[in-house]
């Protein structure tokens, strides 16, 4: 493969070595999990490892894991599954306004058909006040659904003050907590019992693994109703054939991830100051967002350059990064608005997100062609 500078981690993740020979384990062990013979015995002791994996890494219980198509479906099942089991007897949802469409239009779905949905915003520098969410939370409201992560600028939420408090203020009988854990799982420390979260929702392709396999956590005890119906499998909460081959690949990327959250992190934080400081010598590139946030993600503005134009032409380069966020794809998500980045600015962002390998190198690049392209299109006018 040609060299390329990769910087789209938030978008999606070169699987690592380890993800890549276990899916091909996973793909030779082909029985069918729920076969009570060897075959089906063999593929299904290769499910309960890749799950003793991802709970191990959240601390929890490999029960409280259950393997889905990924964090879209992780987090519909959690909002829905918290619809189905309260809706009847309270109204109220408390969310963000900055969430991932994967948590925010299943919400939408509920307004729709008649929830009460209160979306808090992040104040006049761009930061969330816990707060405005504790004082919003009444004996109607049956979930409250907050990323730990913005995908798109990298703003920290106070997700776990947030929850805790709620906890305190309602120790029985409170709302469902549920965090989309998918920015901040394998990059911050991340653990099912401190973070005090009833449901989390994680991905597998934003840390190394496959695309299309994700896990919902759900805290023991709770009961929360399947968004899939069928066989039964996952102990009823998620129906289906395992997706055995996704599934090792998964729970192989997090073991060989795991150990090393501190120094991954300790190494962007480099990387997002090294960044910063190339931009600041260029003079024509601003960040946009200052607020507490994970280093993987950088949110950036290139004055002169529209996203798009800029994107294709590092494209051309062999460097790529997202104008925003993936998964809006030339649609504008509004997240930017809501971190009061004024409107000039959101049209020239460049979202830089680090992975595993990044390295400075890979900056000097990204910011040599951003001067080039300055210099080349300013020519055009
Ligand atoms: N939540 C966040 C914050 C994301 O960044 C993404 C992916 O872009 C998702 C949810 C959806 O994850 P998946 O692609 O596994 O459905």
């Amino acid at each position: 493969m040609e060299k390329i500078v990769y910087l789209d981690n938030a978008a999606t993740t070169e699987p690592c070595d380890e993800c890549r020979a276990a899916v091909v384990r996973g793909l030779e062990c082909f029985g069918n999990p729920s076969s009570l013979h060897r075959l089906g015995v063999d593929a299904e002791l290769l499910v309960e490892e890749a799950r003793e994996q991802i709970a191990e890494s959240l601390g929890c219980e490999s029960g409280q894991v259950v393997f889905t198509s990924g964090a879209t479906e992780s987090s519909n099942t959690a909002i829905f599954g918290a619809y189905k089991s309260q809706g009847k007897r309270k109204k109220r949802i408390i969310t963000t306004t900055v969430e991932h469409p994967a948590t925010a239009r299943p919400i939408d779905e509920l307004e729709r058909l008649g929830c009460e949905v209160v979306r808090i915003g992040p104040d006049e520098n761009g930061e969330f006040r816990a707060e405005d969410f504790i004082s919003e939370v009444n004996e109607d409201t049956f979930l409250v659904s907050m990323m730990m992560v913005n995908n798109e600028v990298g703003a920290i939420l106070p997700v776990g003050k947030v929850f805790s408090a709620i906890r305190r203020k309602f120790p029985k009988g409170g709302p469902l907590l549920h965090c989309d854990c998918v920015q901040g799982y394998m990059k911050l420390p991340v653990r099912a019992a401190a973070l005090g979260a009833d449901l989390i929702s994680l991905s597998g392709h934003k840390i190394c693994g496959p695309k299309g396999v994700g896990a919902l956590y759900i805290r023991k005890g709770l009961h929360l109703p399947a968004l899939m119906l069928g066989g039964g499998q996952e102990k009823n909460r998620r129906s289906g054939t395992e997706n055995v081959p996704l599934i090792c690949g998964f729970g192989a990327a997090v073991k060989a991830l795991e150990g090393t959250v501190p120094q991954r992190l300790e190494k962007a934080r480099e990387l997002e100051s090294y960044l910063l400081e190339k931009c600041r010598e260029n003079g024509g590139i601003v960040p946009n967002y200052a607020g507490e946030k994970s280093p993987y993600v950088v949110s950036l503005s290139v004055e002169k350059l529209k996203s798009e134009v800029l994107l294709h032409y590092l494209e051309k380069r062999g460097i790529y990064v997202s104008s925003g966020s993936a998964c809006s794809k030339g649609k504008k998500s509004g997240v930017l608005n809501e971190f009061r980045i004024p409107k000039q600015r959101a049209d020239t962002t460049l979202r830089i997100s680090f992975g595993p390998k990044t390295a400075k190198e890979d900056i000097d690049a990204l910011i040599s062609a951003i001067a080039d392209a300055e210099q080349e299109l300013a020519k055009l006018g």
